[in-house]
């Protein structure tokens, strides 16, 4: 995927010295398209094996249920990373891959202070919102966390929660 970043980037260095609307001008473009249509089918190419990978090890999977704008912002620092992972792609895919198996995508609000609460005594630690806060000790029990298994753990209990009821 970066190889193909990196002649793309050098391809479309080469159609910027090339006459607006020539013959060799439309051809070069001719060339990018080309590898823009290899990059978008590496990624789903690499996202229907992940997919198709994780809907038949799992019958339930929990995510959070991130707006794709927000995750584009700077709050997470690799906006451009997220979108090109194309993880909305990925969760479509899983969706029904899951629903076909009769298993089922979760989605847990993205309201759920999934990264707060801490999942050994549920209580709830809003000094952790701050994501630059990688690891933290919980204020009342003690348990040591590291920020995303925490989450993760919290958004799976919540998940399973929301399909038994
Ligand atoms: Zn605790």
């Amino acid at each position: 995927y970066r190889m193909a970043q990196m002649k793309l980037a050098k391809k479309q260095r080469k159609l910027r010295h090339k006459v607006s609307g020539s013959r060799n001008y439309q051809k070069q473009q001719k060339r990018i398209a080309r590898v823009y249509r290899h990059i978008s089918n590496q990624r789903k190419d690499y996202l229907h094996k992940l997919s198709t990978a994780t809907a038949k090890q799992y019958a339930y999977v929990c995510v959070e249920d991130l707006n794709m704008r927000s995750l584009s912002n700077k709050g997470f620092g690799n906006g451009k990373a997220t979108l090109d992972n194309g993880y909305g792609m990925f969760l479509f895919m899983l969706d029904y891959k899951l629903e076909e198996r009769g298993g089922k995508l979760v989605k847990v609000d993205k309201f759920f202070p999934s990264s707060q609460i801490c999942h050994c005594c549920g209580c709830r630690n809003p000094k952790v919102r701050d994501l630059r806060i990688r690891e933290w000790i919980c204020p009342d029990c003690g348990a040591v966390h590291d920020r995303d298994t925490n989450t993760a753990i919290n958004i799976r209990t919540e998940g399973m929660r929301l399909v038994a009821a």
